[in-house]
């Protein structure tokens, strides 16, 4: 199993510092893109409309950014946080329940570049079985098992109805995946030992909603 985020001191990385991560990570690649070779904390943490206070806080946990005006390597910025974010290996992922979600996931190639592989697809329909998505079969659920086993996958998205939800997320559990990714709108119950983020994409269009309504509450979209 991947070892947990880790500071260079050997302890977690708190979880607030550990969200924002990604998001640092997702910015230094679109820069390396577009040839930027060096960077200070002041500039990334403005292009990120955050404090670069903040900025230096979160990679003090493992090095870089001590200084304040200094620039840092982007592409050596870039491989700490592979490092710390456990993505210098591609990450295996399988998809349960392939109708509208599941196959725009699907088709979203965009996941190999961040560093995560579609290894299977799978559903309960006959008339989706066999179907092919970005060189992916659609299979039958029955055999996730013995695919999560022989290609050591360690995440699953769940995007199937959420009457069958639980079942979904015991089956993936008892195959051996470690992380599922829920689209499904209920609140499943898995090990303490299994990571589980719920994305409810109609309590996101709600809350929006509501912020359209009460234009003086605070933008809960900033990183920071
Ligand atoms: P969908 O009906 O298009 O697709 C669901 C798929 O799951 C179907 O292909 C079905 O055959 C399959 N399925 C049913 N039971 C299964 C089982 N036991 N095992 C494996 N596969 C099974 O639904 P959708 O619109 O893609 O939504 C998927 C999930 O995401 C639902 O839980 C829905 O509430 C949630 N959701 C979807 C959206 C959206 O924008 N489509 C928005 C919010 C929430």
């Amino acid at each position: 199993m991947k070892a947990e985020p880790m500071t260079r001191n050997g302890g977690k990385i708190p979880g607030a510092t550990l969200q924002r991560l990604p998001v640092y990570l997702y910015r230094l690649k679109a820069m390396r893109n577009q040839g930027v070779g060096r960077v200070s904390s002041r500039d990334l943490a403005a292009q990120l409309k955050i404090k670069p206070s903040q900025l230096r806080r979160d990679f003090h946990h493992f090095g870089g950014f001590s200084r304040p005006g200094q620039l840092y390597n982007v592409c050596h910025l870039i491989q700490r946080l592979e490092e710390i974010l456990v993505l210098t290996e591609p990450v295996e992922y399988v998809i349960v329940g392939v109708g509208n979600l599941g196959q725009a996931i699907a088709a979203y190639s965009r996941f190999e570049a961040d560093g995560f592989r579609l290894a299977g697809l799978f559903d309960i329909n006959p008339k989706l079985i066999g179907l092919n998505f970005r060189g992916v079969e659609v299979k039958d659920l029955e055999l996730l098992p013995a695919l999560v086993k022989e290609r050591e996958v360690g995440l699953g998205i769940i995007t199937a109805p959420p009457e069958a939800a639980q079942g979904v997320a015991d089956l993936m559990v008892s195959a051996g995946i470690k992380g599922i990714w829920n689209f499904a709108p209920v609140n499943l119950q898995v090990p303490e030992s299994v990571a589980l983020r719920d994305e409810f994409l109609s309590v996101g269009i709600m809350s929006l909603h509501y912020r359209v309504c009460e234009p003086g509450r605070l933008n809960d979209g900033e990183v920071a």
